[in-house]
């Protein structure tokens, strides 16, 4: 059995861009079993060579069990409990949010270990988001870009101890 990387993060802060990146050629192995696809995405990625099975979460909106953002959001805490590893995105360029903070309370009070990334970080628009994120009590911030592919090897490099 391959390790688990659970990606968390508010919305739009590129999750999926990420997955879809990580996963690349392999993306007919994501699991779209109906009722799962739209919070929990599976497939297998490689990062430098290392393959993993990576689950791309959705669900940081509501509290709610009974409405489908609660339901999205104990599928992603699920996720992170059974991870090796939870790699938390933010966004670079919104800067840090008081949801981005909510998250991170939580996931310091998980025992998965969690790495952390500012997305959307090529070009300087990304500095200041970068900056900010050091404040989320996780350790020091990666800057990637999951649209342009920046950031590998220092993703490689946090991911490695638990891939
Ligand atoms: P999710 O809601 O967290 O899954 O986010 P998505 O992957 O759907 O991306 C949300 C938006 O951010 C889309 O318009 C993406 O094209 C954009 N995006 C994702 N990654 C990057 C990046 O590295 N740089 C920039 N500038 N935009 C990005
Ligand atoms: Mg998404």
């Amino acid at each position: 059995k391959l390790p688990t990387v659970a990606i968390v993060g508010r919305p739009n802060v590129g999750k999926s861009t990420l997955f879809n990146r990580l996963v690349g050629k392999k993306l007919a192995l994501v699991d779209d079993r109906p009722g799962v696809t739209r919070d929990r995405r599976e497939g297998d990625a490689v990062l430098l060579g290392t393959e993993f099975r990576i689950i791309d979460t959705a669900g940081f909106e509501d509290e709610d069990p009974e409405t489908l953002p609660g339901r999205m959001r104990a599928q992603t805490t699920a996720a992170v409990r059974e991870a090796d590893a939870a790699l938390f995105i933010v966004d670079a360029r919104a800067g840090i949010t008081p949801l981005d903070e909510e998250i991170a309370r939580w996931l310091r009070s998980e025992k998965t270990p969690v790495v952390l990334a500012a997305n959307k970080a090529e070009g300087r628009a990304g500095e200041g988001g970068l900056l900010e994120a050091y404040a989320l009590g996780l350790g020091e911030p990666i800057a990637i870009s999951a649209e342009h592919g920046e950031g590998v090897a220092d993703l490689y490099e946090q991911l490695a101890p638990f891939i």
